[in-house]
């Protein structure tokens, strides 16, 4: 064999040998990739389904009062029809879908939690063709599917919650919507409901993308749209109202790319509505009444705390004394018991809880009870956040004063201080006692503070330490 041909078949075999190498190379890179649809899965939520049916149903009612519901064939048509196709996919079973259009020029889309959506105009002028619509009520209804909504106010640490969930606090006046506006929770602007974290956005581009897919539409119009949004925001220096409440989770284009790449391969059909037609019924919408759809769903907000105020006599505390009764408050991650004859109040202003009989609270201040709540800090640093929390009671009251601090032990294995206070009792010519309990926990505090007369915190001070015996952290 001559030489040449040696060496042929040598380069020829080494040839071979790269390639196999790179097609190695090439598999790893792609296993590295993501292979597999990620699980997409509702979080932790004390509210149930059903809560989140009937949440949305009574927030409805309030926007369609607020909101200039557009009553046009033409429009609605086209939105159910886009509407319909979203909701028969197999990832939105479990809702009810309802598909409304309001006159707002505004670009945007809201869903409620439990189904229903509403449509802006202003999204329907600014959209390049029909995916781009069903892109954005895409993202919208994987909020609802996955819960997004009351997962926030569940995470939102609220130690009333769960107990106005379970109707044994405020019983069913106003509504769920009723009994969350004592919360602070209403659908205003920033509301724990409406304004998403960037997980959450992550999260329904993919299943929006899902959805969109199994539809028939394009997914990546979907981020598309917001890109094109992403574009306005930076020529007119304001952030659109839609991305404000749905942040970009960062290089949303490409996940969405990602996404498509391990989905069923589909045709995706061209538009089955006629959207120009449908933005000319849209420019002949007479103009709605002037106001920002943020401005009304803030008037929306429910209000008014449900603190008693001034019922108890001034001048006779015996009727406020604590039973050695005690039941049980159930706070999401906290347990603990409290005096029988006592009742829960959600404070709205500070989101803290009066535990109190009503005798208790006497003139607008609070007598002879509790308050409780969980607070977050920076790092859980125990003493540094129990001094800013009673720098924060004494700007409150400007009569307490500190009488001994730093007594450390601890409550169900979490370090823990408390510290003696004294003040003027709102009870006419008495001075307060009040203990404050302040516990370690991983992403902050769990405070008590007790409060009664002075001369009647020998009394208290047994049921008081059954209480702080009686604190339980679930997590
Ligand atoms: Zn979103």
């Amino acid at each position: 064999m001559n030489s040449t041909a040696q060496k042929t078949r040598r380069m020829f075999s080494r040839t071979k040998r790269m390639i196999a190498v790179a097609v190695v190379a090439a598999a790893a890179l792609v296993a590295q990739q993501q292979t597999k649809l990620r699980d997409l899965k509702p979080g932790f939520n004390l509210f149930s389904k059903e809560q989140d049916v009937q949440m949305g149903r009574e927030y409805a009612q309030q926007i369609e009062q607020q909101f200039t519901v557009v009553n046009d064939g033409t429009i609605n048509n086209f939105i159910q029809g886009i509407g319909r196709r979203l909701a028969s996919t197999r990832e939105a079973q479990g809702f009810q879908y309802t598909f409304k259009v309001v006159n707002e020029k505004s670009i945007n889309a809201f869903a409620l939690p439990g189904g229903p959506t509403f449509t802006h105009t202003g999204l329907i002028t600014a959209a390049d063709n029909e995916a781009q619509i069903a892109g954005v009520l895409a993202h919208e209804i994987s909020h609802v599917i996955l819960r997004h909504s009351t997962n926030q106010a569940s995470k939102a640490q609220l130690l009333a919650l769960p107990a106005a969930l379970a109707g044994g606090m405020l019983g069913q006046k106003g509504g769920i919507t009723g009994t969350l506006a004592q919360l602070g929770i209403g659908l205003g602007a920033n509301s724990v409901l409406m304004k998403f974290s960037r997980g959450a956005e992550r999260d329904a581009d993919l299943m929006g993308a899902r959805i969109m897919n199994e539809a028939g539409y394009n997914p990546i119009e979907m981020a598309r749209f917001f890109e094109k949004l992403e574009a306005e925001t930076g020529r007119q220096g304001k952030l659109s109202e839609f991305l404000s409440d749905h942040p970009n989770p960062g290089n949303r284009v490409k996940a969405v790319q990602d996404e498509i790449r391990l989905l069923p391969q589909r045709s995706y059909t061209a538009d089955a509505g006629d959207l120009s037609a449908v933005k000319a019924a849209v420019q002949r919408l007479p103009a709605a009444p002037k106001k920002t759809p943020q401005q009304q769903m803030q008037q929306g907000r429910g209000g008014g705390s449900s603190m008693p105020q001034g019922s108890g006599n001034p001048s006779d505390y015996t009727a406020a004394r604590p039973s050695s009764r005690l039941r049980d408050f159930q706070g999401g991650e906290v347990t603990f018991s409290y005096p029988d004859n006592w009742e829960v109040f959600p404070n709205e202003q500070t989101r803290e809880i009066t535990i109190a009989s009503k005798a208790g609270m006497v003139g607008g201040g609070i007598g002879y009870g509790m308050i409780a709540n969980m607070v977050q800090t920076n790092g859980g640093n125990l003493d540094r956040g129990t001094q800013d929390l009673v720098n924060s009671f004494r700007q409150r009251d400007p009569n307490l004063q500190v009488a001994s601090q730093g007594q450390r032990f601890s409550v169900n294995g979490y370090n823990a201080i408390a510290t003696r206070m004294q003040g003027q009792s709102p009870f006419q010519g008495t001075n307060e006692a009040l203990v404050l309990v302040t516990v370690e926990r991983p992403q902050g505090l769990f405070f008590i503070l007790f409060i009664a007369p002075e001369r009647d915190m020998n009394t208290a001070q047994p049921v008081y330490d059954q209480i702080i015996r009686s604190i339980r952290f679930s997590r």
